[in-house]
């Protein structure tokens, strides 16, 4: 039994969050012995399989260390420089990835759209396509979708099947940042194909961190004409991991008995709480629908300072007063319970008679 003194759950990020025991049990599974370096091991085979089960599709697996690389070379494999990548103004290839996908496609330039609620449009692909035809401009060729979004929405299966049909008219691939795909698969509770290469996606970039694994993406090609060399890509981006078991080793952990379905559920369930308990209080309100695991709140102002000075960890990054709260697969009912308690006593302060007469 660990001794470590019980820590508080913060609603910064899925990232602050430990590892599941699933697949800490995993990585405790593939430490024994000797086995090939690079992905020639069991691990890695059976966790690719276990993708291509759940896919229901013979796909190409690779694992990367993180979604900043995912994504930056799933895009650099389908641009040429001369290229660029339509994706929400949102988007974290966009905003959060330092210009990888630019960096490492040799200067494809990512095109940003509008679109409510994080989500882009059939419309606003077709437009951006459009608007411009001549050499000048750099030319369309992929399309990049966040699932869940950046602010917690999620694509219905329709809505990705009309994004992948004028895809296809157009000419262009489709990427699918996953890192919280499992919350959204949770969230729409259908089969995972149907909201992946049924609606026409070309390479999705399935998160493992933010679902509770310590480390770890995969990027899943159901376009095989994509995945071509895309392990040269890998090891040239310093993203082959000599010891692979043990990135791809959670993997076997997580998807078998579905135990990334448990936590993402769990994970999606306490954002809905959270949300609820929040929407009910005086000057709160709710941005965006409460789709996955992340509740997007505009706060009485002042009130995220204080938050964070009582301790609490989150971020306000779009406005000061204008929280992201995400839940993970380890938020305990009192975690919501401890974080609004400290809301509560600032927004409604009980000024019972009482209570003004105990004080000194
Ligand atoms: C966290 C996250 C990623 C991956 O970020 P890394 O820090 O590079 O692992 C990618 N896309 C979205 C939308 C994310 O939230």
């Amino acid at each position: 039994m660990s001794h470590a003194p019980k820590r508080p759950r913060h609603f910064a990020s899925d990232n602050y969050a430990g590892v599941c025991p699933e697949a800490w049990e995993a990585l405790a599974d593939c430490n024994s012995g000797h086995v090939q370096g690079y992905g020639d091991d069991p691990w890695t085979a059976g966790a690719a399989n276990l993708l291509r089960d759940f896919f229901e599709k013979q796909c190409e697996v690779f694992f990367v260390f993180n979604g900043t690389a995912a994504n930056s070379l799933a895009l650099a494999s389908t641009c040429q420089s001369y290229h660029s990548i339509l994706c929400h103004e949102t988007a974290h290839i966009e905003t959060h990835e330092c210009g990888a996908p630019e960096f490492f496609s040799n200067g494809t330039k990512v095109l940003l759209l509008p679109g409510e609620h994080g989500r882009i449009t059939p419309d606003a692909i077709e437009r951006a396509v459009k608007r411009r035809s001549d050499i000048h401009y750099p030319k369309p060729r992929a399309v990049s979708l966040t699932q869940a979004t950046e602010v917690g929405t999620v694509y219905s299966a329709a809505e990705l099947h009309a994004i992948g049909e004028v895809a296809r008219k157009l000419d262009l691939r489709v990427h699918m940042d996953g890192a919280r795909f499992a919350n959204a698969l949770a969230s729409l509770n259908c089969r995972p194909r149907e909201i992946t290469w049924e609606a026409g996606v070309d390479v999705l970039c399935f998160g493992g961190t933010k679902n509770g694994m310590a480390v770890g993406d995969a990027v899943v090609f159901f376009n095989l004409e994509m995945a071509r060399e895309f392990d040269y890509r890998c090891k040239q981006a310093g993203q082959l991991a000599s010891k692979m078991r043990f990135l791809s080793a959670p993997w076997v952990g997580v998807l078998k008995d579905e135990a990334w379905k448990r936590h993402a559920r769990h994970a999606n369930r306490m954002a809905r709480i959270l949300e609820s308990k929040l929407q009910i209080l005086p000057g709160v309100q709710i941005l965006h629908p409460c789709e996955a695991n992340m509740v997007f709140v505009r706060l009485p102002p002042g009130l995220v300072s204080t938050l964070w000075a009582k301790g609490w960890l989150f971020y306000a990054h779009a406005h000061p007063d204008e929280a992201r709260l995400v839940c993970s697969w380890d938020t305990r009912p009192e975690d919501i319970d401890a974080f609004l308690t400290d809301i509560r006593s600032v927004i409604t302060p009980k000024k019972s008679t009482r209570e003004i007469r105990k004080k000194p």
